[in-house]
């Protein structure tokens, strides 16, 4: 008997694959990135409506939650809301950088394998100030708003018209929080996941206290034999910037989604958008 007969085979095309468990059920990569295209389509019109509004729940159920919370409680919560504006963010990058990459990688894919880091961040924001909104949008496959589609029903292309005029004013706003953004963001890649350790005050570490107004998060970088102390602001003005941020950024990730899907039907999504064009050209 050959080897192939101890591994498992694929449900759809019966290749044998690597790595898998003999009694588990399997698709291989290229049936795998097929089942994924065929559920693109339905992953951004399902993240449009439901899933971006995660972060902005949580964050503005912290910020009515600040207005009863005792002072330690307050820093917790102002942390939580740095975590979401973190979270809001990265899945805005995650977004733009599926929808680029769509022709290579199906968008679910690129976007659930997308990964924080601080040149990615960089990149992101030095794009956002050097592009055009409308040149942006070219990037992820979008056209400019005034575009005429005469195939869709006149509301849904109205609302799509009014999306991504939406779109174009809040990249425009990017600017505003790319400090905010470069920074919060520069460190969630070594802090808000798990080992990080929320400090009310940090005299019992670092001998020097925060502000009442501050949180710091604590990580560990065991390789440098170090702790990482962070201090955030948590006072009124600076969360209530943070919120706004998140609304801009969950703002921006419903109404490319929604666009994008909107304007592209279903054989574009699972012939990997090889025939575009014809939505450039509207
Ligand atoms: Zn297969």
């Amino acid at each position: 008997m050959s080897s192939n007969s101890l591994q498992p085979l694929c449900l759809n095309c019966g290749q044998p694959v690597e790595g898998a468990g003999r009694n588990q059920a399997v698709r291989c990569g290229d049936c795998f990135d097929g089942f994924l295209r065929s559920v693109d389509a339905g992953f951004l019109e399902h993240y449009a409506s439901f899933g971006v509004r995660s972060r902005q729940v949580i964050a503005e159920t912290c910020l009515r939650a600040l207005v009863l919370a005792n002072p330690a409680d307050r820093k917790i919560l102002g942390l939580t809301i740095y975590e979401q504006f973190i979270g809001a963010s990265t899945d805005l990058m995650a977004l733009v950088a599926a929808l680029r990459s769509r022709v290579s990688v199906p968008i679910a894919r690129a976007f659930m394998d997308f990964r924080l880091s601080p040149e990615v961040t960089a990149r992101f924001f030095a794009d956002a100030a050097r592009l055009s909104g409308v040149e942006l949008l070219a990037t992820v496959g979008l056209p400019p708003p005034e575009t005429r589609h005469p195939s869709l029903p006149d509301k849904v292309g109205k609302d799509v018209t009014r999306s991504l005029r939406e779109v174009l004013a809040d990249l425009h706003r990017l600017n505003e929080f790319r400090e905010l953004g470069e920074r919060a963001l520069g460190l969630a890649a070594a802090h808000f996941r798990a080992g990080v350790l929320p400090a009310g005050d940090t005299r019992w570490l670092a001998g020097r206290d925060i502000s009442p107004a501050q949180v710091a998060s604590v990580a560990m970088d065991a390789r440098r034999g170090r702790l990482e102390v962070a201090a955030l602001r948590v006072d009124e003005a600076r969360l209530e910037q943070v919120i706004d941020a998140i609304d801009v950024m969950t703002r921006l990730s419903r109404n490319l989604a929604y666009a994008f899907a909107t304007l592209h039907d279903d054989a574009d999504f699972t012939g990997g958008f090889v025939a575009v064009k014809r939505v450039h050209a509207g």
